[in-house]
């Protein structure tokens, strides 16, 4: 091999080189243990002592030349390497950002975080239970024992059950109560948000909808304590003032009970097709918890008395933000919770 022919052939080498890696080859090809400069000086031996010198010297200035046009190679490289990059991480400020896209919450759960902080800052802990239940913590214990007529009232989803005990799914978040009253120490003030199940479905009825359930057990509690606090949780709910009413109603847990109305939020009074133009919205229930209910619990009833509420955070949450039909809140339309970020 012949000193142009080796020229020739880095020159080629070098010229489609297009990564560190590859000339990294190239120089093994040509400079390395088997490289042609390399076996170049191996065959050195075969010639007479004294063209030994001189051929050496030219293979030596050839090995230079070889490693210059490495070297250059490599630099021409690197500027291409570092441009390469530098106009690839380029930025171009002009452009329109890329927004992050944010799920929204879910009107229910807006509506039941503003109450639940409205509640924990009045003193209540929050207690949650299981949304199947058995029989006693979702009636009996709740004064409406077997037969008795407030149990056809919820219409009951019953789950077939391996015990002794029938067992069915929650029809109110009344039965965390029980469970409270079971595990707490009285003085107590209690919420217990969560899921219930009635077997019914139309436009302001679903199978599977939301409450809230307040107990109050104290020495002092009193009918007056529990207006005056529903009335506060109404303010600050709808962030406006408002009007309750309170008229006489039956519920087998408390004794008085009490349906709650407020003057409607929408038309405060004037009358709309929400309030079917009464001027008045039926929105809780309430009442002092019956004796009975405490006596099961083992409270001295002497010393103590309670009130409880109950509410539809759905139905709440539809008036606050004006939700025509409580299915919506269901359906997972994407358009429909898009509203709500
Ligand atoms: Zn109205």
């Amino acid at each position: 091999m012949d000193k142009a022919f080796i020229l020739r052939q880095l020159d080629t080498a070098l010229a489609t080189c297009s990564s560190l890696t590859v000339l990294e080859h190239i120089k093994a090809d040509f400079l390395g243990k088997k490289g042609c400069v390399t076996e170049l000086l191996k065959q050195l031996r075969a010639l007479p002592l004294d063209e030994r010198p001189l051929a050496g010297q030219k293979i030596n200035e050839l090995k230079q030349v070889v490693l210059e046009r490495m070297d250059s190679a490599r630099n021409a490289l690197e500027q291409m390497l570092v441009a390469d990059a530098l106009q690839r991480d380029t930025i171009d400020v002009s452009l329109p950002g890329r927004s992050v896209e944010s799920g929204s919450h879910h009107p229910v759960s807006l509506a039941t975080a503003k109450m639940v902080a409205f509640f924990t800052a009045a003193g209540f802990m929050v207690m949650q239970g299981p949304e199947i239940e058995d029989d006693y913590h979702n009636f009996t214990a709740l004064n409406v024992p077997e037969h008795h007529p407030a149990r056809a009232m919820h219409d009951t989803f019953y789950v077939d059950s391996p015990f002794d005990v029938n067992l069915l799914l929650r029809t109110h978040t009344s039965s965390v109560q029980i469970r409270a009253l079971e595990t707490q120490t009285v003085p107590l003030r209690v919420i217990t948000p969560g899921r219930v199940y009635r077997c019914d479905s139309d436009l302001t009825h679903t199978p599977m909808f939301h409450q809230l359930e307040g107990l109050v057990i104290d020495k002092t509690s009193t009918f007056a304590d529990l207006k005056g606090l529903l009335l506060a949780f109404m303010e600050n709910f709808f962030n406006k003032r408002c009007e309750i009413r309170l008229r006489p109603s039956y519920f087998p847990f408390t004794e008085p009970s009490a349906e709650v109305d407020v003057r409607c939020v929408l038309c405060d009074g004037a009358g709309c097709r929400v309030c079917k133009h009464t001027g008045w919205l039926e929105v809780l229930g309430c009442g002092m918890v019956h004796p009975s209910v405490l006596e099961t619990a083992g409270i001295d009833t002497d010393a103590y008395s309670g009130f409880a509420f109950g509410l539809g955070i759905d139905r709440f949450a539809m008036l606050a933000y004006q939700i025509p039909d409580l299915r919506m809140m269901f359906d997972n339309d994407i358009r429909f919770l898009r509203q709500f970020s």
